[in-house]
């Protein structure tokens, strides 16, 4: 007998049917032999929705009370979803966060769970029931009621999993598992068998939608093992855990790409300490978040340099940049927004050296400029002209040996010359 965790998200319970197909499958695992509890999303836009309906009667809201509004739309799909449970004859019993021992920091709209206190969660499990516990919120010491951001359910399955000691945390989904690359672009994308913690971290954060960021910290830390898989259909998901690829010789695991790019350059600053300093200062005291900082030649005492933001701030970012000429005095600032940054990912980068340059070779012979480089231990991305984006990710699959008709060898593009 094994506890797993199963968490289903948004489209896996968007309506009566899928409801019902969910809970057969809950269902089945119990007859399996083991011990379930559940967490849910809300059902389908449901979260949007509320979202949309809050915006109508006040376009800034107060944060207490979207939290109390947003947490309805998980009540209702735990709550439907035992009932859907007793339907089949089993017992089930739906808890909220708060009831399911969540603690939260004080924050409204994305808090930090501070501690997990499951004692009801265990006790409705030894009196034989499948337990549904409501993703994405919590309670603070003071008993307000929070969410933990934006795709919090997953953090909630997580933590819970780690909170019990279950075996295994399965997140339910409406896609295989984690793709090479997203399989709208490349279509022999390859489903991976498994994915190391610190692989799907990248991936997630350079906007691999599947598994939430903070879910994937939290399983890292707590040594949870996850397995991304499917609602509608029995396939193998991706199990994500400790280290995978390194062991196999894969060099690159997956390749993401983000087009919510905007590059700001900044040209003809005097070049003298601090400079740099004061610009990012700014762009963090407006909440900004910078990506990629590249800084060029200095030219007769005067510096060029670049970052790059989400489009969404890029706006924001430069109106903080011209506020600042009169401090900080320089010849032009430009916005450029057609851009696209694409990454290679895999652990066994760390061992393997040239695998930039080899990713830099790729995309020069697809007759594609790189604008900017960053790189880290396991990851190269290149920012590039937005309309080239389809044409570099399909070649850098290919070249990564990820295309699923490929044949498996070892060691990265190089030895297969
Ligand atoms: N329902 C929340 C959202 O849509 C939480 C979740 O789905 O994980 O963000
Ligand atoms: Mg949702």
């Amino acid at each position: 007998m094994s506890l797993y965790v199963m968490k289903f998200g948004g489209s896996s319970v968007g309506d009566i049917e899928r409801m019902q197909r969910v809970a057969r499958r809950i269902v089945e695992k119990q007859d399996e032999g083991h011990q379930c509890v559940v967490v849910v999303s809300a059902m389908g836009d449901t979260t949007d929705d509320l979202i949309d309906q809050a915006m109508l009667l006040n376009p800034n809201p107060p944060a207490r009370e979207m939290d109390m509004l947003m947490t309805t739309g998980e009540q209702i799909s735990m709550s439907l979803l035992s009932m859907a449970i007793h339907q089949l004859g089993r017992s089930a019993v739906s808890l909220t966060g708060w009831q399911a021992g969540f603690r939260t920091e004080p924050v409204h709209g994305r808090a930090r769970i501070m501690d997990i206190v499951p004692d009801r969660v265990n006790e409705a499990l030894q009196q034989g029931n499948i337990v549904i516990v409501a993703g994405f919120q919590g309670m603070t010491e003071e008993g307000e009621i929070t969410t933990l951001g934006r795709g919090g359910s997953d953090t909630t399955a997580v933590a819970l999993a780690a909170a019990i000691n279950a075996d295994v945390c399965e997140i339910y989904t409406d896609v295989d598992g984690i793709y090479s690359t997203d399989p709208r672009i490349v279509k022999c994308a390859r489903k991976l068998e498994e994915i190391s913690y610190d692989e799907m971290l990248e991936l997630a954060n350079l906007g691999a939608a599947v598994l939430h960021p903070r879910a994937v910290e939290y399983a890292k830390h707590h040594q949870v093992k996850l397995v991304v898989r499917s609602s509608f259909n029995y396939n193998e998901g991706t199990v994500v855990k400790e280290e995978t690829s390194m062991e196999q010789g894969v060099v690159v695991s997956g390749i993401a790409y983000d087009k919510n790019v905007a590059r700001i350059s900044i040209l003809g600053v005097e070049d003298v300490p601090g400079v740099l300093a004061t610009v990012f200062g700014a762009l963090a005291g407006a909440g900004i978040n910078v990506d990629i900082i590249v800084q060029s030649g200095v030219q007769d005492g005067k510096a060029d340099f670049s970052f790059t933001t989400s489009l969404s701030e890029s706006g924001q970012a430069l109106q903080v940049i011209k506020d600042l000429r009169s401090t900080l005095p320089y010849r032009e600032v430009t916005s450029e927004d057609n851009l696209v940054k694409v990454s290679i990912v895999g652990a066994g980068m760390i061992s393997h050296p040239g695998v930039a340059a080899e990713m830099f070779d790729v995309i020069s012979k697809q007759g594609v400029s790189i604008k900017m480089v960053s790189t880290s231990e396991i990851k190269t991305s290149c920012v590039i002209e937005g309309g080239n984006l389809e044409q570099v990710v399909r070649a850098l699959h290919t070249a990564y040996n990820l295309d699923t008709d490929a044949q498996v060898f070892v060691g990265g593009p190089q030895d297969r010359r």
